[in-house]
């Protein structure tokens, strides 16, 4: 089916043949018609499935079709994402869709840590479309540089972490400045049962799509389990660098401190490696992934911070040098390759110590992989257990790991809420992705 047959105009449509894009993926085969429509939709599609465009290119054409009839430079659609260098990806996105309309629609992307002004500057005479993270936009609120009453199209991408505690605050009084009649879209790979209800609270008679798993749209990620020993890991890493002769490689890591000592371990091997995590300058988080997208970096050792929706064109192999807590983020890990039809390597190293907390994410999963074992690297410390277990010292699978930030804003929020539960850790995704209702509206591909 080609794009012009899901009611995408001919200036659009050009943007995607430049970008070689033959036909749509299946999740914006649904959701563009359904965004077109008007409706409110929820999706599940795989990572690196193309939901950005499912988006963004109905969002380009609503601004087309209303021309004339809705002001210019008057906020139509605001994108909400949780990291900085996603809205960065996001807006580029849009950017890059709709560089061909005949009044260019004017796109604003805001994210923080970086200065304010040029946002300022920026929002000045409004904006078509903003694409933020939700700390800056309010920031941008309070200096009346921005108005959300007018926007018609909310989209909410990698929805189910928009939804964590840490966000809900701020989600909520965005949500408040709000019109209460507008349409919303919620995108993700995952969504653990614990978002389910704050979904439906959001969603009005949703268009459901899920992107099921399938030969075809499963992206080409060949997952192994490597057993070593803790102390190992690096010089391990550095073996299968150089055997796999792998251009690039993504490592993640549990912590910021061990991010650096990991890649200055690396550079010390003679390997062009770099450290990103959330207390770098935006300056230096910026520089650390440009790099790596170009290949000046070979290895880039991160926390999660990289795990939710980065797009990294060829990006051969994904390493879990330590496990993710949470289930969620195994899933939006390794989906930092394979992505757009290439294929993918994703090691995940299993250590004595994290290798009950695997068999957790495994379980999850509904499969268990074949462990290996490396020639001189096999380990010494692994027994395997009589049933899965929670870590010592992790806090299980359940306790994924709060930011210094997502602890103040939940410290905020319950300041807030005194009243309200105690922290929803962001529980284990089910296998199957379970609707809570139906709706006519509802497919599945
Ligand atoms: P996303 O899931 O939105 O991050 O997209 C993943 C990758 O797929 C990006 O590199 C997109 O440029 C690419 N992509 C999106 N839609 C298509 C399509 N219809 N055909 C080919 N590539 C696509």
């Amino acid at each position: 089916m080609p794009f012009s047959a899901l009611g995408l105009s001919a200036p659009l449509v050009r943007a995607l043949d430049e970008s070689h894009y033959a036909h749509p993926t299946p999740v914006q085969a649904a959701a563009i018609p359904a965004v077109l429509r008007g409706d409110d939709v929820w999706a599940r599609a795989q990572t690196g499935s193309g939901k950005t465009a499912a988006f963004a290119l109905p969002i380009l054409q609503h601004r087309l079709d209303t021309r004339g009839r809705v002001d210019r430079r008057t906020l139509q659609a605001l994108v909400l994402v949780p990291t900085r260098e996603l809205a960065a990806q996001v807006g580029a996105a849009f950017v890059h869709y709709g560089r061909h309309l005949p009044e260019p629609a004017k796109i604003i992307t805001a994210f923080g840590g970086v200065s304010i002004n040029p946002q300022l500057m920026a929002l000045r005479g409004g904006a078509d479309v903003v694409v933020a993270t939700p700390g800056r936009l309010l920031d941008l609120v309070d200096h009346n540089a921005i108005r959300l009453g007018t926007v018609a199209t909310l989209v909410l991408d990698e929805a189910d972490r928009l939804f964590e505690l840490g966000f809900a605050d701020e989600l909520g009084r965005i949500l408040a400045l709000l019109p209460v009649r507008r349409q919303n879209l919620l995108f993700s790979a995952t969504y653990p049962a614990a978002v389910e209800s704050l979904a439906n609270q959001l969603l009005h008679e949703p268009t459901l799509i899920e992107v099921a798993d399938s030969a075809a749209t499963t992206p080409d990620i060949l997952e192994r389990a490597i057993e070593v020993d803790v102390p190992r890991r690096t010089q391990l890493l550095i073996k299968l660098v150089a055997d796999n002769a792998w251009s690039r490689v993504l490592v993640f890591v549990a912590t910021k401190y061990a991010t650096e000592h990991v890649s200055e371990k690396l550079r010390r091997a003679g390997l062009n490696a770099g450290a990103l995590h959330g207390e770098l300058s935006q300056g230096a988080r910026t520089k650390a992934l440009a790099d790596f997208k170009t290949g000046d970096l070979q290895v880039l050792v991160a926390t999660d911070l990289a795990a939710r929706g980065l797009d990294i064109a060829s990006l051969p192999a994904v390493v879990n040098f330590d496990l993710p807590r949470a289930v969620a983020d195994y899933t939006h890990r390794i989906g930092r390759t394979g992505r757009a039809g290439e294929s993918g390597v994703a090691l995940s190293f299993i250590t004595a110590e994290s290798h009950a907390h695997f068999l957790l994410i495994e379980k999850r999963h509904g499969r268990i992989l074949a462990r290996e074992q490396i020639e001189g690297f096999e380990p010494e410390l692994i027994e395997v257990p009589a049933s899965p277990a929670t870590p010592p010292g992790t806090g299980g699978v359940k306790g994924k790991r709060k930011s210094k930030k997502d602890k103040l804003r939940e410290a905020a929020a319950r300041a807030a809420h005194p009243s309200s539960a105690p922290e929803p850790a962001e529980e284990p995704v089910p296998n199957t992705f379970r609707w809570h209702r139906s709706s006519p509206g509802r497919r599945r591909l």
